[in-house]
């Protein structure tokens, strides 16, 4: 198995024998962190995706704002945005929104799962090095935190002109991003690789 990793700062290659859970790496000539080692990094990254998939589900199913305004009330769900931007003339931005706030970052945390589920249990699949490269191309085109900025800073303005409600789908939507951004914060390229190799050479 491979123990050396080069820096991304300075291209140092550092010997990362030896690490223990919580050990974090860092380079000794830039300082610059490298990866950090967790004995459950597979297990906690299968639990987040699972937790985050089932939020996403919710914040599609239910009310996501409801605005009143003059007696009249309307009620948005988190499929209906990207649909009134279709319906405003927008389709283009529409596509975008719907692929960066619900299906890339649902298509991450599907591959997760494909790749998590069988590391867990220590057994090699031919699609996980795929994988593992597809998640770190996507993981930068997931936007579920400028969403939630955007949504926050619209209400803000909104909340003049109209009485907002936020429903039950919006704090599903938030849990939802934090339980993505907690996954992504325990995905660590080099743990990852290794974890694959460990589990292509246990197969023969
Ligand atoms: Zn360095």
């Amino acid at each position: 198995m491979e123990h050396t990793i080069a820096c991304h700062g300075c291209d140092l290659l550092v010997d990362l024998r030896d690490m223990e859970h919580g050990h974090k790496a860092c380079c000794p000539r830039c300082g610059h962190s490298l990866t950090q080692y967790r004995h459950d990094a597979i297990e906690r990254l299968m639990a987040f995706s699972i937790a985050a998939l089932v939020a996403l589900v919710f914040a599609s199913l239910f009310p996501f704002l409801s605005f009143a305004s003059s007696g009249v009330e309307s009620v948005m769900t988190l499929p209906q945005t990207p649909g009134s931007l279709w319906r405003n003339g927008l389709p283009a931005v529409a596509v975008l929104v719907a692929a960066f706030i619900i299906f890339i970052p649902a298509l991450v945390l599907v591959l997760l799962l494909m790749l998590s589920v069988p590391l867990a249990r220590g057994r090699y699949r031919p699609w996980l090095k795929p994988i593992g490269r597809w998640i770190f191309h996507l993981q930068s085109w997931s936007m579920v935190e400028v969403f939630i900025i955007g949504v926050i800073v619209s209400l803000v303005k909104i909340a003049k002109m109209a009485t907002v409600t936020l429903g039950l789908s919006f704090w599903a939507y938030v849990a939802f991003a934090l339980l993505f951004t907690f996954a992504m914060s325990v995905l660590d390229r080099y743990q990852l690789w290794n974890a694959i190799e460990a589990a292509e050479g246990a197969r023969g």
